[in-house]
C-alpha cells in the first residue's frame, strides 16, 4: 500500500495506543481475581485447558458438592496458586468445605461472566447500555444462544429478541440526544440495534436441510424485522460456523427483498474465510441493487478458527480459513479497502480489538475523502476497555457488541472470550499482558503462506462430501435424479465371469416406493453354488501365487474405479437401500477406505510377524491364505460391509463366494463388477445373489469353504456358527466364522452432560438412516436429575427430525427396508404400550413406502423387550438410572456388546466407563455411529460378534493361516552371520 497511508496508519495507531494508555491500564479491566486467573492461564497451558473446561461444565453442576467434585477432578495434579482462590483449599480444610468452596467459586465465576455479559435480563442490560451511551458509545445487543434442535427453544429465543427490542425501544427513548452516534453520511443511525443468531432461531438451519431451515428462520426473522422496523431499529444477522455461512447470506437476501428500507439490515463477514473477499463484493452489489437503506456490513476476523480448522482437517476437506494470522490480517485489510471504497452502497463497520486494523480502517476512510463517521468501529463489551475509551476520545463512532442472557446459556460465549483473551496470537494478550513493543504490533501483516503441509503417507480416509458447498449438492442431486429416472437393471449370478440365467429371480425395490423395482437379480441355487465352489477351489492356488503386492494393487484399482463412480454408487444406495444422501455417500467412502486400508495391511502382513532369531537358525513367521471364503452380507451398509469382507478375503489370497443380502443385490452386483474390472480373476470371485436359507446355508455347510465372513443378525449369525462347527468327513480344515452381529446400543447421559451436545448426538445416533445401523442408539439412559430434561428435549427434537423419501436432500429418516421391518417396528410400538409409555410416535410420514415415524418410548424396566430386543428401526427406548453406577449396570444388562456412548464432563467417570461399559466401540461425548476405517476399527463382542475389528489392524489375520518355518543354517559347524 502507499507509503502515505501506511504512515497515517502508524500515526493513528500510536494515537489510539496513547489515548488508551491514560486509561486505567489493568489488563482487560476485569476484577482482580479474573485478571490473575487469566494471567496464570496464559503462563500455564494445562491450567488454561482445565480452567476453560471447568467454566464450561460449571453451570451443569447439580449442587455445591458437585461443584467441588468437578473442581477436584479438573485441577488434580495441576499447579494452582492458593491466591487464585478457586475454592479448592477451602473444600479441603474447612468443615462443610464443599459449601464454602463452591460458593467462592460460584461468586468468582459469576463475576467473571459479568465482565463480558451486559446483563442476564433485558432491564439489567439496558442499564449498562445507557451508561455506555452516556460515555459516547452505541451498542448492539446480542441475545446469547447457541444452535438449537427444538422448536420450543427457537420460539423462546425469538421471544427474547422481541422482548429486548421492546425494552430497548422504551428505554433508549429516554437517552439524551447524541448526534455523533445517531447520524452518518447516509442518514439516521438507530439507537435500537440487535444482533440475532439464525441457528438459534431455526433447528433445521444447516446445509442439507437448508430450505426448511431458511423458511423457519425467515418466518421468525420476518416478525423480528417487522418489530424492529416499528421501533425504528437495526437488525444484524450474526455469522457463526462456515456450515451456515452461505445460508446466512441467503437469509439476509430474502429479508432484504421484504424489508428493503426499514429496519436497517446488517450482515457479518468473517475475514478469516478464504472466500470472504468475494462475499464482501457480492453483498455490496446486492445492497446497491436491492436495498433502499444500505446494508450494514460488520467485518470481523471470526471467532471459530480452531473449530473450522479441526472440522476441515478431520474430514479431509480443504480448510475454509486462512492458515496463518498474518494472512487473515492481510485479508482483513483487503476487505476494509473494498468496503471503504464502496461505502454508501453499504455501511461499513469494523469489528476488531487490533489497534493496527482500527487505525487502518480510519486511515483508509480519511484517504478516500470520507468523514470519520462514514464507518463504525465495533468492539466487544467488556474487552479491551482502554481501546474503547481511546476510540471514543478520538471522536470516532464506536459501538459495543453487548451479549445479554443467562449465565448457563452464556458459558459457551464466555469460554470463547476467555480463549480469545489468552490465545497465543491475541493482540490483547500481546499488548496488555505481555507489553510487547507497539512498533511490532502495528506493523503491516505478513501474508506469507505457510509451508505446504507434507503429503500424507500411508492410509488416509476418503473425504465425504462437503455438503455445505453448493457444487457438492448440485452434483449429487443430478446423480440421484439420473438414478431415479433410470429403468430397472439386471444383476445376474456371475460364475467364472459369466452371467448365469436362473429360473427364479429376486426383485429389489425402492423402500420409499415399493411398487418400483430397482433391480432384478438372479437367484442362485445350490447347483450354482456348487459350480462356483468347484471353480474357486481350482482357481485359488493361482491367485495365491499372484503375491500380496499384486493383489493389493487390484484393491487399489478397485478404490480408484469407485472414486470415478462415487455419486452413481451412492445414488443407487439412495434408491435400493433407502439411504439418505450423506449416509449413502459415507458408505461409498467407507468402501473405498476398506480397499485402500486392506491393501496396505496386506503388505504389512506380507512382511510376516516378528520372531526371535539365534545364531545357526533362521525363523520365518508368515501367513498363507485359508482357501475358499464365503462372504454373507447384510443390506444396511450395502457397499461398504460386503466390500470390506470380500476385499479382506481376496487380498489375503482366498477365492470368494459372495452372497449379498436379498434386499440390495443391485449394489452388490456393482461391487462385483468393479472388483472384476480392477483385475480379480473371474474364477476367483463368484457373485451368488439368492436367499440366505438357500444358497447362504449351502455355502456355510460346504466342506470346501474354510472361512465364512458374515455380518447380519444375531440369530442368523449364531445359526451359522453352529452349522459351521460340523466337520464333514472330507473336510481338511476347521471352519472359521467371522460373525459380526446385532446390538442394543446404549447412550448414558451423566448429570453434568452438555445437553446442547448430547441431544443432537442422540438424535443422529438413534434416527439417522431410520435407526437401521448396527451401531444405532436404541437405549437412552439418563442419570437421575438430568433424565427429565434430557428426555423432554430428545422428544422435542425427534418431533421435527425430517422424515421423507431419501431422494430428497433434507431427509434424515427414510423408510425402513421392507415390509417385514415395518411390521416389526409397528409391533414394538404396541409392545411399548404394555411395557411402559410411548412418549412420541410420529405418524406424519409419507403414505406410500415403508415409513414409520420416529418413536420414543420409556421402559418401566431394563429387562423389558423394548429395552433388550434389537428392533432395527427409528425406535428409542428411554431408561431412568438412579445414579451413575446404576446407569452402567443398565447399559450392560444385555448380552450384546456392540457400541455405546457416554456423555459426561467428569474425567473420573469417563475413565470408569472406559473399562466398565461392555461395548466393542465406546464413544464419549459424540454420536455413536459413523466409525471410520483405520480410526475406529469396528465390531462387537458378547453376542454382538465373534471376530476381530473390521477396518482394524487384526482383521486380515482372520483370513489367513499363520505358519512358521525354521531352518537350521549350520553347515559343517559354520553358519552365516546375521
Ligand atoms: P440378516 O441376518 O437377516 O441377513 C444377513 C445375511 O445373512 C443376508 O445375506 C441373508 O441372506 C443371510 N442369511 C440369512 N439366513 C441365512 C442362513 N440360514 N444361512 C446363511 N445365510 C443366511 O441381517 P440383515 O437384516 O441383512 O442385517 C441387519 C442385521 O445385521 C442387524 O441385526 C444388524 O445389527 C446386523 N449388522 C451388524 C453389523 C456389525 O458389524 N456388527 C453390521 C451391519 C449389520
Amino acid at each position: 500500500m502507499e507509503q502515505g497511508v501506511e504512515r497515517d496508519v502508524s500515526a493513528l495507531a500510536r494515537q489510539i495506543a496513547e489515548a488508551g494508555s491514560t486509561e486505567r491500564t489493568r489488563v482487560y479491566h476485569m476484577t482482580w481475581w479474573a485478571d490473575r486467573l487469566l494471567d496464570w492461564a496464559m503462563a500455564h497451558d494445562d491450567f488454561r485447558t482445565q480452567l476453560f473446561r471447568f467454566v464450561d461444565v460449571f453451570p451443569a453442576c447439580t449442587d455445591d458438592a458437585d461443584v467441588v467434585r468437578h473442581l477436584e477432578e479438573y485441577f488434580e495434579g495441576i499447579d494452582v496458586p492458593t491466591a487464585l482462590d478457586l475454592g479448592l483449599e477451602a473444600a479441603e480444610h474447612v468443615p462443610f468445605g464443599a459449601k464454602l468452596g463452591a460458593s467462592v467459586t460460584r461468586r468468582n465465576i459469576k463475576r467473571m461472566a459479568r465482565q463480558f455479559i451486559a446483563g442476564e435480563s433485558a432491564p439489567e442490560a439496558t442499564e449498562k447500555l445507557r451508561e455506555l451511551w452516556r460515555l459516547g458509545e452505541a451498542s448492539t445487543v446480542d441475545l446469547l444462544g447457541e444452535k438449537t434442535v427444538t422448536q420450543s427453544d427457537a420460539e423462546r429465543y425469538a421471544a427474547r429478541v422481541h422482548e429486548i427490542i421492546d425494552v430497548l425501544a422504551r428505554e433508549s427513548a429516554t437517552w439524551p440526544d447524541d448526534p455523533h452516534l445517531e447520524r452518518d453520511p447516509w442518514g439516521v443511525v438507530p439507537r435500537v440495534n440487535v444482533s440475532v443468531k439464525p441457528t438459534a432461531l431455526a433447528p433445521h438451519f444447516g446445509p442439507l436441510t437448508r430450505e426448511r431451515g431458511l423458511d423457519e428462520a425467515y418466518e421468525r426473522m420476518e416478525a423480528i424485522c417487522a418489530h424492529a422496523a416499528d421501533a425504528g431499529g437495526a437488525v444484524y444477522l450474526d455469522m457463526e460456523h462456515y456450515d451456515v455461512k452461505d445460508i446466512s447470506l441467503e437469509l439476509i437476501r430474502r429479508l432484504g427483498e421484504r424489508f428493503p428500507e426499514s429496519p436497517q439490515l446488517g450482515c457479518v463477514i468473517q475475514a478469516y474465510l478464504k472466500d470472504s473477499l468475494d462475499d464482501v463484493g457480492a453483498v455490496i452489489d446486492w445492497s446497491r441493487d436491492s436495498l433502499r437503506t444500505p446494508l450494514n456490513v460488520r467485518l470481523v476476523k471470526g471467532a471459530y478458527w480452531d473449530y473450522e480448522t479441526i472440522v476441515a482437517a478431520s474430514h479431509g476437506w480443504p480448510s475454509p480459513v486462512f492458515e496463518t494470522k498474518g494472512r487473515t490480517d492481510a485479508n482483513y485489510e483487503r476487505c476494509v479497502d473494498l468496503l471503504v471504497a464502496r461505502a454508501g452502497d453499504v455501511r461499513p463497520a469494523f469489528a476488531t480489538h487490533n489497534i493496527r486494523q482500527l487505525a487502518y480502517a480510519i486511515a483508509k476512510t480519511r484517504a478516500s475523502g470520507l468523514h470519520d463517521t462514514a464507518v463504525e468501529l465495533q468492539l466487544l463489551y467488556g474487552m479491551a476497555e482502554p481501546v474503547h475509551a481511546a476510540l471514543r476520545k478520538l471522536g470516532l463512532r464506536v459501538r459495543a457488541y453487548a451479549p445479554v442472557g443467562e449465565l448457563v446459556g452464556g458459558m459457551a460465549y464466555l469460554v470463547r472470550r476467555l480463549l480469545e483473551n489468552t490465545a497465543n496470537e491475541s493482540f490483547l494478550r500481546h499488548r496488555f499482558a505481555e507489553h510487547r513493543e507497539l512498533d511490532t504490533l502495528i506493523a503491516p501483516p505478513n501474508p506469507t503462506p505457510p509451508p505446504a503441509a507434507p503429503t500424507p503417507t500411508g492410509f488416509v480416509n476418503e473425504p465425504v462430501h462437503e455438503w455445505r458447498r453448493s457444487d457438492a449438492r448440485t452434483r449429487f442431486g443430478a446423480a440421484v435424479a439420473r438414478a431415479v429416472s433410470a429403468p430397472a437393471f439386471e444383476a445376474p449370478v456371475l460364475i467364472g465371469g459369466r452371467a448365469i440365467r436362473t429360473t427364479d429371480t429376486i426383485a429389489s425395490t425402492d423402500p420409499a416406493q415399493p411398487s418400483r423395482v430397482v433391480c432384478t437379480s438372479g437367484r442362485a441355487t445350490a447347483a450354482d453354488a456348487q459350480l462356483a465352489i468347484e471353480l474357486a477351489v481350482r482357481a485359488q492356488p493361482r491367485w495365491a501365487t499372484v503375491g500380496k503386492t499384486g493383489r493389493a494393487e487390484v484393491l487399489r484399482r478397485a478404490a480408484a474405479i469407485m472414486r470415478t463412480q462415487r455419486d452413481e454408487l451412492a445414488a443407487l444406495e439412495v434408491l435400493e437401500a433407502g439411504k439418505p444422501w450423506a449416509q449413502a455417500d459415507a458408505d461409498v467412502c467407507e468402501a473405498i477406505d476398506f480397499c485402500e486400508y486392506y491393501a496396505s495391511e496386506a503388505l504389512r502382513l506380507a512382511r510376516g510377524a516378528h520372531v526371535e532369531q539365534v545364531p545357526g537358525e533362521s525363523n520365518v513367521h508368515a501367513y498363507r491364505p485359508r482357501g475358499v471364503a464365503a462372504v454373507i452380507s447384510p443390506w444396511n451398509f450395502p457397499l461398504a460391509i460386503p466390500c470390506g469382507m470380500v476385499t479382506a478375503a481376496l487380498v489375503c489370497g482366498n477365492a470368494v463366494l459372495f452372497k449379498p443380502a436379498e434386499q440390495t443385490p443391485g449394489i452388490a452386483h456393482a461391487l462385483t463388477e468393479i472388483l472384476l474390472e480392477a483385475g480379480v480373476p473371474a474364477d476367483v470371485l463368484a457373485f451368488l445373489p439368492g436367499t440366505g436359507e438357500d444358497v447362504g446355508a449351502y455355502l456355510v455347510e460346504h466342506p470346501d469353504v474354510s472361512v465364512i465372513a458374515f455380518t447380519g443378525s444375531k440369530d442368523v449369525g449364531l445359526h451359522i456358527v453352529e452349522r459351521a462347527g460340523i466337520t464333514a468327513p472330507t473336510q481338511r480344515h476347521v471352519k472359521r466364522v467371522v460373525a459380526e452381529m446385532g446390538g442394543k446400543n446404549a447412550i448414558v447421559v451423566d448429570t453434568d452432560a452438555d445437553l446442547d451436545v448430547a441431544v443432537p448426538a442422540v438424535i443422529e445416533s438413534a434416527f439417522g438412516y431410520a435407526g437401521q445401523k448396527c451401531s444405532a442408539a436404541s437405549r437412552l439412559i439418563g442419570v437421575g436429575p438430568i433424565y427429565d430434561a434430557l428426555v423432554e428435549r430428545v422428544v422435542e427434537a425427534a418431533r421435527i427430525v425430517p422424515v421423507g423419501a431419501p431422494r430428497d436432500m433434507a431427509t434424515v429418516v427414510g423408510p425402513v427396508i421392507d415390509e417385514d421391518a415395518w411390521k416389526k417396528v409397528r409391533r414394538y410400538q404396541e409392545i411399548a404400550r404394555d411395557e411402559g409409555e410411548v412418549l412420541l410416535q410420529r405418524e406424519d410420514v409419507p403414505a406410500d413406502g415403508w415409513f414409520v415415524g420416529p418413536t420414543v418410548a420409556q421402559a418401566a424396566s431394563p429387562s423389558a423387550r423394548i429395552a433388550t430386543d434389537e428392533i432395527f428401526g427409528p425406535f428409542l427406548t428411554c431408561l431412568r438410572a438412579s445414579d451413575f453406577e446404576d446407569a452402567i449396570a443398565i447399559a450392560n444388562a444385555t448380552p450384546y456388546a456392540l457400541t455405546a456412548g457416554l456423555f459426561s464432563r467428569s474425567p473420573s467417570r469417563i475413565r470408569t466407563a472406559m473399562h466398565a461399559i461392555r461395548a466393542g466401540n465406546l464413544y464419549v461425548n459424540r454420536a455413536i455411529t459413523g466409525a471410520m476405517v483405520g480410526r475406529q476399527p469396528f465390531g462387537g463382542f458378547g453376542l454382538s460378534g465373534a471376530g476381530s475389528k473390521a477396518g482394524g489392524a487384526d482383521y486380515l489375520l482372520q483370513f489367513v493361516d499363520p505358519y512358521v518355518v525354521t531352518e537350521n543354517t549350520i553347515r559343517q559347524g559354520f553358519a552365516p552371520r546375521e
